[in-house]
């Protein structure tokens, strides 16, 4: 019986931390909606495989660490992105900035959007035409690492924004449409210091579906 004691005694300061370490919300790698392979010849395997195996896992394994004992535990990616700075910032902007990427693609992706999307494009430069060229300049002038941006403001207009490194809309009030990555790990596999040829190809698989329904 005093064993018996002991042993419960013993045992209850571990079940309450096992429990208390449940309630630590993770960050988690986003899952691919296609396999690795799915988007060649526009995005190769091996780039999909260092961007989103490799870049972004790190960048949630950061995110991880760094939130431990500090006003960002538990929080979620949005609130993070708009109110932290530093490191923290640094890799919860690549987090929320790489899920909406990776999510945007389809390898039946291509053509244009319809409905709202696309009427309010063409409000806002008159063709889908013309805001594909204007979201290429905006995707090939930023200088060094970044994201070009499609966003929407609160009353719905568009706007195209360029962010350095781990940018986002989000920290102007804009919500985040569609994106492409300009750093350079995102094409030099595939197309070296080709930054607008790999631009130009992305267009062939971007879902427009799942973009017209962030809007
Ligand atoms: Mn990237």
């Amino acid at each position: 019986m005093i064993n018996l004691l002991i042993t419960i005694a013993f045992l209850l300061p571990n079940n309450q931390q096992t429990a208390q370490n449940k309630t630590i919300m993770k960050f988690e790698l986003v899952k691919l909606p296609y396999a690795a392979n799915a988007l060649e010849p526009v995005i190769s395997q091996i780039t999909i495989e260092l961007h989103h195996g490799k870049h972004l896992a790190t960048y949630v394994n950061n995110l991880n660490n760094l939130v431990v004992g500090t006003e960002f535990e538990n929080a979620d990616l949005e609130t993070i992105v708009k109110k932290s700075d530093g490191a923290v910032f640094n890799n919860a902007g690549q987090i929320l900035n790489h899920n909406l990427y990776f999510t945007q693609f389809s390898p039946n992706g291509g053509g244009k959007p319809s409905g709202e999307l696309l009427a309010a494009i063409e409000k806002t430069w008159g063709s889908f035409e013309a805001f594909q060229k204007e979201f290429e300049t905006a995707s090939t002038t930023l200088f060094g690492s970044g994201w070009a941006w499609l966003a929407a403001d609160k009353d719905g207009n568009l706007h195209i924004t360029k962010e350095q490194n781990a940018g986002n809309p989000l920290r102007n009030g804009y919500k985040p449409i569609l994106g492409f990555d300009v750093w350079e790990h995102a094409y030099y596999v595939d197309y070296q210091n080709r930054r607008a040829d790999h631009v130009k190809e992305l267009w062939k698989i971007i879902d427009w579906k799942t973009v017209e329904n962030r809007y």
